[in-house]
């Protein structure tokens, strides 16, 4: 064979053998004065020193409330300070944080509440058409008449109680404003040896990602994996206390607790949050009045801001790098945000939530061809490889599976070995579902996806989750999603539906009954009603061809 598709990541950037509360605390020692964290839609800054002062606080609290090392504490919510609060407190106690999309709805919830056995969990009160008070209401009917934290819900069992973020919810939830002073309780010397009883190895995090089996998969991340991988992107970038990065990203998904919030303390930058969620013209005006010198973003995004009109209006002069990741980004748009966003350093990652997220990126030193052709090489104390469906590692230039090997790679999906032992094989190689081939330099490119996800928008969606949830419509018969290209979200979610005989129902009818019931990004755009789907002769369903005629039909309008 020629050259073989496996490279190593450069090996002379130790890897840092410390907790997060250890990586925290040093930096809170060397740059306490500095500014911390910026809130911008709650009007909220705070240095290291006034920072670490609220997550020790915070951590002393979750003591208080009794959670231990180990127990989950679920958060469900919005980009705010709590959640960077949250993060870092939980973390210096060595509680599991695991984090919820805010977009998730009753079903999700109880499912990912039940299997991750979370003990608390923190909720924000209401969030564009999500009411997370009612949510849990529906769920917990006879919460109103309990304490929290003596919770003893039938749907939820292992629930012990529920914190908000709102200043005056309803009975049965507890203010997130009455636990600062609940840490009083807790004497600093018992605190102070139970962080330093934490190792690094020890689970940090919990991160649903949906898998294709149906149900989302609880992908569990150590101090190690995630610390480690927010050093390195951060060192790729060149970050120092001088940098200050604009975070519109969500916090619930690596993106913004690893590569934004971890980034940030291991090197002393400033987490700016513009927003509660994505809003381009928020994000605009925040890069120019707090003068950031970093931005990051799903291609979605930095097309959305690349739209806005008002654009030029925004000194955008100090920014000087960033991320584009999450999908394929698109060769125009980066040029774009090269020239028009002031970005000439900004970089391209690639990764998946199993591997903490990032594990291969582009560097510095990267040409514009490099970074708008290539997801780059692979990280610093990491392995790559690409293999055919035998396994074997084939050769540069040839298309495989892609497959990441080293710190960042998970604990395992909490709960599931089964699939745990699906995803990493006995010689530790996470074997990604993605197509990608590796040139003579070693930089990858993505080609596309061997399993059946769709990305609409930055947001991952597993047909096979989305067809198991129709099939409890009484209606349907039988249905399969699928994924088509789109403009603006990159893809598009179809569904091909045959119906129960005598039964009938319309995509509109369709797409409320989701409303309520599963998050908005998962609700078809289109509906095609059938009587058969294309079948191979085995018997098996073809979606290739079935996104073909979907494709035809829609461009003939
Ligand atoms: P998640 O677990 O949500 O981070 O999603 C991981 C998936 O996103 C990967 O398996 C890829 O399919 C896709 N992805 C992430 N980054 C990139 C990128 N830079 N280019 C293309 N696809 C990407």
């Amino acid at each position: 064979m020629n050259q073989p598709s496996y490279t190593q990541g450069r090996q002379d950037k130790p890897l840092l053998a410390m907790t997060i509360g250890q990586a925290f605390d040093a930096t809170v020692a060397r740059f306490a004065e500095r500014e911390a964290l910026v809130v911008r839609h709650q009007q909220q800054r705070y240095t290291w020193r006034q920072l670490a002062d609220s997550v020790d606080r915070h951590a002393r609290a979750f003591m208080a409330l009794g959670l231990k090392t180990g127990d989950r504490l679920g958060i469900w919510a919005p980009n705010c300070a709590q959640w960077c609060i949250a993060q870092f407190a939980s973390a210096k106690v060595g509680i599991i944080l695991v984090n919820i999309n805010p977009a998730y709805r009753t079903s999700e919830l109880e499912y990912v509440l039940k299997q991750s056995g979370c003990k608390w969990l923190i909720c924000a009160g209401a969030f564009k058409s999500s009411n997370y008070h009612a949510m849990i209401g529906e769920l917990l009917p006879e919460l109103a008449g309990q304490a929290a934290g003596q919770l003893n819900g039938e749907r939820l069992p292992e629930l012990r109680g529920l914190i908000s973020l709102d200043a005056e919810p309803p009975s049965g939830f507890l203010p997130w404003h009455a636990l600062a002073q609940m840490a009083d309780s807790i004497e600093l010397e018992g605190y102070d040896a139970l962080q330093q009883s934490l190792q690094f190895d020890q689970p940090v995090n919990i991160q649903y990602t949906s898998g294709t089996t149906g149900f989302p998969k609880g992908a569990t991340l150590s101090h190690y994996n995630i610390l480690n991988n927010g050093y390195m992107v951060g060192e790729s970038l060149g970050l120092t206390e001088h940098d200050r990065m604009v975070i519109p990203v969500p916090l619930y998904h690596c993106f913004g607790m690893v590569m934004g919030n971890l980034g940030c303390v291991t090197h002393g930058s400033t987490m700016i949050y513009p927003s509660d969620a994505f809003d381009p013209v928020l994000t605009l005006g925040c890069v120019a009045e707090e003068r950031a010198t970093a931005l990051y973003g799903v291609p979605t995004m930095f097309i959305a801001i690349l739209d806005q009109p008002q654009r030029a209006e925004y000194d955008l002069s100090s920014l000087r790098t960033g991320i584009m990741a999450g999908a394929t980004c698109p060769i125009e748009v980066m040029r774009r945000v090269i020239s028009e966003l002031h970005m000439a350093e900004v970089q391209i990652a690639y990764g998946m939530t199993e591997t903490s997220p990032v594990s291969l990126q582009t560097g510095p030193d990267d040409g514009l061809e490099l970074r708008v052709t290539t997801v780059g090489r692979t990280q610093p104390q990491l392995e790559s490889k690409v293999v055919d469906e035998h396994g074997c590692i084939v050769a540069r230039g040839q298309i495989g599976e892609l497959c990441t090997r080293g710190y960042s790679v998970m604990l395992g999906y909490w709960g599931n070995p089964a699939a745990t032992a699906e995803a990493v094989d006995p010689a530790g190689w996470m074997h990604t579902g993605d197509l990608a081939s590796m040139d003579g330099q070693g930089y990858v490119c993505i080609a596309g996806r061997n399993k059946d996800m769709i990305i609409r928008g930055g947001e991952n969606i597993y047909p096979r989750e989305l067809e198991e949830f129709f099939f409890t419509h009484p209606a349907v018969a039988d249905v399969q999603v699928i994924g088509i290209p789109d403009d603006r979200y990159g893809e598009e979610i179809v569904a091909w539906v045959k119906l129960h005989p005598g039964h009938s129902a319309s995509g509109e009818e369709l797409q409320l009954w989701c409303k309520s019931r599963i998050a908005h990004f998962k609700t078809p755009r289109y509906f095609r009603f059938v009587e058969e789907f294309p079948m191979t002769v085995t018997g098996k369903v073809q979606k290739f061809r079935m996104r073909e005629i979907s494709i035809e039909e829609l461009a003939r309008g």
